[in-house]
């Protein structure tokens, strides 16, 4: 946890080398963590969007509304919104805020997501409450915060939400979804979720926060134990899809 804290004060305070390209930064920078170069380099989500998982639609499945994946399986969320697209400089910046202990980049990392919010007028006025998708335990320890949560954080304060923390709990152990092939994936996160206490769960509308939206199961068991639990609406949004 010290360490953490120091690695971070130094790479807030110290001369200030870009995270991505490790040029020095100039005046203009993003939260002093990447220059204003890599940062234009973000691959952004564009229209139009799968009314399910929020992943680009490609033009041969633009009349159905609906990429593939979604119509081979619903999933149990009622919308996912990623910004941008997990690759290059987004990609490099949510492995070092996970695997490098570097908890600051949740604000550099929130901001797309705020911005997609405005910029697609996310009806965030029916959102009752922000649920981060939880770690399980063992892996909470080991990475010592949850990304999600910081992220939701983030969030909250821009929206002045409130975070509904430890109402999900994440039951198993399961592996990291991009270590595993696609069919293993599907699987691995199945009713690993359980909501608790469920009379404050009860008809609310949540969004559900989480880094990247892989193939969307995570999200999915999730937001299926929400509403076992009695949610109404349940939106997800990532950084990254
Ligand atoms: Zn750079
Ligand atoms: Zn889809």
């Amino acid at each position: 946890m010290l360490m953490r804290f120091f690695r971070g004060l130094v790479d807030i305070c110290w001369p200030k080398n870009c995270l991505i390209c490790k040029k020095a930064i100039g005046d203009a920078s993003v939260d002093n963590v990447v220059c204003l170069e890599c940062w234009s380099k973000v691959k952004r989500n564009s229209p139009p969007f799968c009314h399910f998982c929020g992943r680009h639609l490609e033009k041969k499945n633009l009349s159905k509304g609906l990429c593939p994946a979604c119509i081979r399986k619903q999933p149990y969320f009622d919308r996912a919104f990623s910004p941008c697209q997990y690759d290059g400089v987004i990609k490099e910046l949510i492995h070092a805020f996970k695997y490098k202990g570097k908890d600051y980049l949740g604000t550099t990392l929130s901001r797309p997501m705020v911005e997609f919010i405005h910029e697609y007028s996310i009806p965030m006025e029916l959102i009752d409450c922000i649920i981060p998708v939880p770690l399980h335990k063992t892996r909470l320890r080991e990475r010592e915060f949850n990304q999600a949560y910081i992220l939701s954080k983030c969030i909250a304060t821009q929206f002045n939400k409130k975070i509904l923390h430890n109402k999900l709990l994440r039951l198993r152990y399961t592996r990291p979804q991009v270590e595993l092939l696609p069919r293993q994936r599907l699987e691995n996160v199945r009713e690993s979720f359980h909501a608790r206490k469920q009379s404050s769960l009860k008809s609310k509308n949540i969004l559900l926060v989480d880094d990247v939206l892989t193939t969307g199961q995570t999200a999915s068991w999730a937001a299926y134990a929400l509403k076992r639990a009695g949610a109404n609406i349940v939106f997800v949004l990532t950084i990254a899809n």
